[in-house]
């Protein structure tokens, strides 16, 4: 099966040159040039494994499609494609629930990287190694997660997050840091997505997500990932 890509891009010179190149690398591209088609094509949610969405269109923004898909319960992995690299509109976008952004100009074999990792396909040098959160396998080289038999996908960030945690599991890691070290951002950045992406994990991962066990809050700093298993 190829995996499908939909592109929504109003820029007709940059759409025809992303999806020659994504198609030569044999991913299956959909171009289309406005939001509302874009919901309209997203509407069933299984379709497409992956969409490159540009926040300036021509009816509603990228950032309005992203949060209608979210808001209603679509998951799809969305790489944001932006114009301008302030970290404002950065931090919109990742509030509004996109998994990764680049900025316009970009080069395509950062493009090409970025969109492997999304579709949890890019070879990982390091930190291979599985390891254990309460009766959950966490599995790095094949992101995913999991439980009782039952495997669940994680996005780039995601487990960049876990990874972050694991390597210093025990110790309290701060907000700023975690947004440093996943999301390439200043540790001082004001957003939500650090506390948005651990509600996510939690679901994944703590047997009662609303009293954690193993992703432990800690007030007013940050999160720590509990070193030892409690009775
Ligand atoms: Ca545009």
């Amino acid at each position: 099966m190829e995996t499908r890509i939909l592109l929504v891009e109003d820029e007709e010179h940059l759409a025809r040159g992303l999806q020659f190149n994504l198609e030569t690398e044999g991913y299956s591209v959909e171009v289309c040039e406005r939001g509302e088609t874009a919901l309209e094509r997203l509407s069933n949610g299984s379709e497409f494994e992956l969409v490159l969405l540009d926040v300036m269109l021509p009816g509603i923004s990228g950032i309005d499609v992203l949060e209608r898909l979210r808001g209603r319960g679509n998951a799809v992995p969305v790489l944001l494609l932006t114009a301008r690299d302030t970290e404002e509109d950065i931090v919109v976008g990742l509030d509004a629930g996109a998994d990764d952004y680049l900025t316009k100009p970009f080069s395509l074999p950062v493009l090409m990287a970025r969109v492997r990792t999304l579709l949890r396909r890019a070879p990982k040098a390091t930190e291979t190694a599985t390891f254990t959160i309460g009766d959950c396998t966490v599995y790095p080289d094949r992101f995913e997660v999991e439980r009782g038999g039952e495997r669940s996908p994680l996005t780039a960030k995601e487990l960049g997050l876990l990874l972050l945690l694991q390597r210093r599991r025990g110790s309290a890691v701060s907000r700023g840091e975690i947004l440093q070290d996943v999301w390439d951002l200043h540790p001082e950045t004001k957003t939500r997505v650090v506390d948005t992406f651990m509600l996510r994990l939690r679901k994944l991962i703590e047997p009662d997500p609303s009293s954690p066990r193993y992703l432990q809050s800690v007030r007013a700093f940050g999160y720590r990932l509990l070193d030892e298993e409690p009775d």
